[in-house]
């Protein structure tokens, strides 16, 4: 199977794009974060996602898919399955009905539980396409609860030193996890305007959250905890917050450099996407023969490659012709 990546992965003969950052007449939407999506004329993608991206698909013509069910095309049959990332994600399991292979596109996908999206389904192929972004020998994250039980100490002490601890979380999936996490733990929980617009729109597509919660209006309650993305405007939005700490949640937490530059006085690798050693058991799972690798580290290739796969990392517009297989 051809693949080509240049802003977005395009399958030359099945004439499929998916998750373009361009504008196409066609194209799969794997999920609803902003670096896997554009306004296509005829977006595939999945009820949650279709939700969260109300705004920027108004005038498109969405293909919606239920996880598990099928669309075909003269060229393809594709079926979605949940890739555990946020509301809506799903990985793509794209059939050729030319030559019968099964081509997996992962998209961003998560191994570890989240209360706030649909397990990741395992799904066998030919070909996977698959994200690496923790794709480096150095991102095997603890285990979560590990995580979340040290977490949760340092925001409880932090509340009892009669300071306000800001989590700081992405405004689509990881805001909504950590809400789910903390309201389940009894905290009350104020969010940025966004990301409370967004969870919003979790429970319009049926996620429960287990307590209340409410918009940021300004000032903070005792006890309570905000959750707020990372950047200069949460500073601003906060100055007048005294005692505060910005509790870090990230992947990047395992490499200090990164976590020093979301400006969180305390960070933990919390992720919504796989690590690496995730990333390589999914491969082994769905016992792929080709692999190529997209947005994150290219070493994950070069170790599948040296344990003795077909695989090969995509960039900016590379062609598996070139890449020519061994
Ligand atoms: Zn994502």
């Amino acid at each position: 199977m051809d693949v080509l990546f240049d802003r977005g992965i395009y399958l030359p003969s099945l004439d499929l794009w998916l998750d373009s950052k361009r504008k196409q007449p066609v194209g799969y939407i794997s999920h609803a974060h902003a670096d896997h999506t554009a306004a296509h004329r005829k977006p595939i993608l999945t009820p949650g996602t279709a939700i969260l991206l109300r705004k920027l698909l108004r005038r498109s013509e969405p293909q919606m898919l239920e996880y598990g069910e099928e669309y075909h095309t003269p060229r393809y049959s594709l079926k979605l399955y949940p890739s555990g990332h946020c509301l809506g994600s799903a990985l793509a399991l794209v059939h050729c009905k030319a030559t019968g292979e099964r081509i997996l596109y992962t998209g961003d996908f998560r191994v570890k539980p989240n209360p706030t999206a649909e397990p990741l389904g395992t799904v066998p192929c030919d070909v996977l396409i698959m994200e690496s972004t923790y794709g480096r020998k150095d991102y095997v994250f603890p285990p979560q609860d590990e995580v979340l039980s040290d977490f949760f100490g340092r925001v409880l002490d932090w509340i009892d030193a009669g300071g306000t601890p800001v989590v700081l979380a992405y405004r689509t999936g990881k805001a909504q996890e950590l809400l789910h996490h903390l309201l389940a733990r009894g905290y009350s929980v104020a969010l940025e305007e966004g990301a409370y617009e967004v969870t919003r729109s979790y429970e319009e597509a049926g996620v429960r959250f287990p307590g209340d919660y409410r918009a940021f209006d300004g000032t903070v309650r005792d006890g309570e905890a905000l959750i707020f993305p990372s950047g200069r405007r949460t500073r601003e939005a906060l100055s007048g917050i005294r005692n505060k700490r910005y509790f870090g949640m990230s992947g990047w937490a395992l490499n200090g450099e990164r976590a020093h530059w979301t400006g969180a006085d305390v960070s933990f690798p919390f992720s919504d996407h796989a690590d690496y050693e995730e990333l390589l058991a999914y491969v082994k799972a769905v016992g792929a023969r080709e692999v190529y690798t997209v947005y994150g580290f290219p070493d994950l290739a070069r170790q599948l490659t040296s344990t003795g796969y077909q695989a090969a990392h995509l960039e900016k517009g590379m062609s598996s012709v070139q890449l020519k297989f061994a």
